[in-house]
């Protein structure tokens, strides 16, 4: 993993680079998905301490081996609204917030004594049917009917790009990367010029993630290329998500 790692790190800070930006403008966010607790283990000795995980079955569990280790949570799969207060109660960050229901429900059931749930808003920036996410003319509206629950902090976008294919004449992937990239960073640009105080674009995983900082991610996403591939997705089943996983 320390090798993955290194070399994980060097072609982020390459793309960073060659995009004219800092290497450190990039959070490399470890989605741990699929990966038992020593897996987390291993990537917390090697200086990460944020994860990521998708099935609420399986994060809860790992959360819990992990207890006083460090290891601080973040939810990146669709979220459930009878799934919420597991949420609220056991993850720092959640990703992919769209509906004005699963928002009002964490905001009541984030406890006291925890700060607030930061949150990215999910964008379906290029109107991929089989994704969740706001449409981009949505967002405004969206943001203006949660802006009244204290119990979260918005703190930027997130999206899931349409599979990328290879160009048909050469069997090239497109250098420029999926169009939702370029989405994306124009709408967080034009909301932080009007005003919001968001530090996060979380867009890329290991199969983009070059193309999304060169596009200005501020959040990478990477499950396999650094954890390696998944050996198996517990909580799955019984959690009815999954579709979104390329
Ligand atoms: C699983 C997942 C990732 C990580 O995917 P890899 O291709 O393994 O890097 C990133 N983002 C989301 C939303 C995911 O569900």
């Amino acid at each position: 993993m320390r090798e993955r790692l290194e070399a994980l790190r060097a072609r982020t800070a390459a793309a960073a680079v060659a995009a004219g930006r800092r290497p450190d403008e990039v959070e490399l966010l470890a989605v741990s998905k699929g990966h038992p607790a020593a897996a987390v283990r291993e990537a917390l000795a090697l200086g990460l301490e944020r994860f990521g995980e998708s099935y609420v079955g399986e994060a809860v569990p790992k959360a819990a081996e992990l207890g006083g280790s460090g290891a601080r949570w973040v939810y990146l799969g669709p979220i459930q609204t009878n799934k919420t207060r597991l949420l609220a109660e056991n993850f720092s960050w959640v990703l992919g917030l769209c509906s004005h229901k699963a928002a009002r429900r964490l905001d009541a059931q984030r406890p006291d004594g925890l700060p607030p749930l930061q949150v990215c808003v999910q964008v379906n920036a290029d109107g991929d049917p089989a994704k969740a996410g706001l449409a981009p003319d949505r967002l405004d509206p969206f943001l203006e009917s949660i802006q009244d629950l204290k119990r979260l902090t918005v703190r930027g976008l997130m999206t899931i790009p349409r599979k990328t294919e290879p160009e048909p004449a050469t069997g090239a992937m497109p250098v420029t990367g999926p169009p939702a990239f370029t989405v994306l960073a124009d709408l967080f640009a034009k909301h932080v010029a009007a005003g919001h105080p968001w530090n996060t674009l979380s867009m890329g995983m290991s199969g983009d993630f070059e193309a999304a900082i060169v596009a200005g991610s501020t959040q990478v996403r990477i499950g396999t290329a650094l954890f390696g591939p998944r050996p198996g997705k517990p909580g799955a089943q019984a959690d009815g998500e999954g579709a979104h996983h390329g």
